[in-house]
């Protein structure tokens, strides 16, 4: 049997003008648990709604338990288990009743699949409630077992954790960790951190191309990565285009990036080759350059700044820099409305651990 659970190849897929995938080609492997992970408007959901036969590439073509997306779309289908987006559920219906619907859709011959699919979720307390009376996390943890009924061997999951509240968020999480221990799963978020905490392989997908498979470890090695942040005064002709190409071609320089910009004031990012101490020959190319240099501190990247590197491009970078210098300072948050929100989590939190929330209360959060 092959290693290979999933292979996407050259996946490709236009909305009209829209380019949402430009030929993503990756593999996952049975038994990995792998963050899909990048901006808002990457190309993840497509991915997944392709994945799972709910729409056609526009080229490429991928094999899901070893059936083609085109040729054996149901062989695919019954492979996996989806939980989309903002988990659609028919909230006017019992948990159970739903979960009997889903079977029957599934064509279920297995009495004992709503039981056993009750207990792996956690949802024995709550089968006899409406949908639509529990909490998010709960809904959650619905919408995970209809796609756990039928026992797939693989489970793609989109957004599994947003809207959710920390606790709710950890629950689920640990969930999905104790689901994935015998299956390959596959979920999307835009929150790098969840990556770190969830899965064992990433892959980072910007505007449509995949800029990243690796493991958290190994992007978490990045982010340690220090460099130095250097500041100049910008002086007549001189623009931030211009220092930077000039450090560029400093010696013993691997790359720069724009830092803030602030009037005539302009800090770079610089990564030297290989850790190297280059301080000095900045200071003295600087001065060549006619470049007045202001300060020079040590810094060490983060893991928002790796992610930023790798969704976004420079000329990207640059310019929400600018907008951000421009922009006035945000008003303070009124009182009111902290307290508004700290007493809103805080009944999520009962609700999620008792499944007891009012149908009131449940849509009027939503529509929160
Ligand atoms: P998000 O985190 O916001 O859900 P995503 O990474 O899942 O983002 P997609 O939903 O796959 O991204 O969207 C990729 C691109 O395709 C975006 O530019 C989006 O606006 C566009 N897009 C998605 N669905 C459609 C559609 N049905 N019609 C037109 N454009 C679409």
């Amino acid at each position: 049997m092959s290693d290979i659970v999933i292979e996407a190849r050259n996946l490709t897929k236009r909305y009209g003008n829209v380019e949402a995938l430009k030929g993503i080609s990756f593999e996952v492997r049975r038994g990995e648990v792998l963050g899909f992970l990048g901006p808002n408007g990457a190309g993840k959901t497509t991915t997944m709604k392709i994945l799972t036969c709910f729409i056609a590439p526009t080229d490429g073509t991928a094999l899901v338990n070893g059936c083609d997306i085109f040729e054996d779309s149901l062989g695919a289908r019954s492979a996996l288990g989806y939980l989309p987006e903002s988990t659609p559920l028919y909230t006017e219906m019992i948990v159970e009743e739903y979960l009997a619907f889903v079977a029957d859709m599934r064509r279920l011959d297995d009495p004992k699949a709503i039981d056993r699919v009750l207990e792996e979720t956690g949802l024995q307390d709550v089968r006899n409630k409406e949908i639509r009376a529990l909490s998010k996390g709960y809904r959650q943890r619905v919408g995970l077992a209809q796609a756990l009924i039928h026992e797939p061997p693989i489970l793609i999951l989109d957004e599994p954790l947003s809207g959710l509240d920390p606790n709710q968020a950890s629950e689920i999480r640990e969930l999905i960790k104790r689901i994935g221990q015998e299956r390959t799963v596959i979920l999307s978020t835009h929150n790098l951190a969840e990556v770190q905490l969830s899965c064992n392989r990433v892959l980072i997908i910007a505007n449509g191309e995949l800029v990243a498979d690796d493991t958290p470890d190994n992007l978490r090695s990045q982010a340690g990565e220090s460099f130095l942040k250097i500041s100049f005064k910008l002086g007549e002709g001189q623009s931030p285009d211009s220092v930077r190409s000039h450090l560029s071609s400093v010696e013993g320089v691997a790359r720069v990036e724009t830092g803030e910009i602030a009037g005539t004031e302009a800090a770079f990012h610089v990564f030297s080759e290989s850790g190297a101490d280059i301080r000095a020959k900045i200071f003295q190319s600087a001065v060549e350059g006619g470049f007045t240099l202001v300060g020079v501190e040590e810094q060490t990247q983060d893991l928002n700044q790796v992610f930023r590197n790798l969704t976004t491009t420079e000329e990207e970078r640059a310019a929400a820099k600018a907008e951000s210098a421009a922009a006035p300072e945000p008003a303070a948050e009124p009182a009111e409305s902290a307290d508004e929100t700290d007493e809103e989590a805080g009944d999520e939190d009962a609700a999620t651990e008792t499944g007891d929330e009012t149908p009131e209360t449940s849509s009027e959060k939503d529509e929160a």
